[in-house]
């Protein structure tokens, strides 16, 4: 069930903006709006889980799945040298948005990104850029 006041339920029912690469009956994927490097995604549970201890079994391996989809695009299209996963569970964690989600992050050899990192808007064009290689075909 969608819960009103979750941004990420919002945007997999359309109602707020975002950039969506790959979809599938079961999740999304988006383009993080602050991208920790070029071509981080999102992929989220198209039903509202809080966290990693919410989100049932069959649907954690769809989001892996969709997850993995995504990585091996990054390396693809993006010319990433290697990839992160990552989820935060609980604020301790420095989970922000409660509707679970995976990140995927393209890394390049050399690229100055040290986890955790600090969150800072991208750049528009490049997370066009990115998106347009990244997107379902
Ligand atoms: P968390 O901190 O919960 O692991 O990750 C939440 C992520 O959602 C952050 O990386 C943040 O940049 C991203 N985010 C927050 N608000 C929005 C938004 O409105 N649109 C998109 N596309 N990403 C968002
Ligand atoms: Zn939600």
């Amino acid at each position: 069930m969608a819960q009103d006041d979750c941004l990420f339920c919002q945007i997999v029912a359309g109602e707020a903006p975002a950039t969506i690469v790959d979809s599938d009956e079961a999740t999304v994927a988006f383009m993080d709006i602050n991208p920790a490097t070029r071509g981080h995604t999102l992929v989220v549970p198209r039903a509202h889980y809080a966290d990693l201890a919410e989100i049932p079994d069959d649907e954690l391996a769809t989001c892996v799945q969709a997850a993995r989809r995504l990585a091996e695009r990054a390396v693809e299209r993006l010319e990433a040298d290697g990839v992160n996963l990552l989820n935060a569970q609980g604020r301790a964690a420095w989970q922000t948005v409660f509707h679970f989600h995976f990140h995927v992050i393209p890394r390049y050899e050399g690229d100055p990104l040290r986890l955790p990192w600090t969150p800072g808007p991208g750049d528009p064009d490049e997370i066009a850029g990115a998106a347009a290689r990244l997107r379902d075909e």
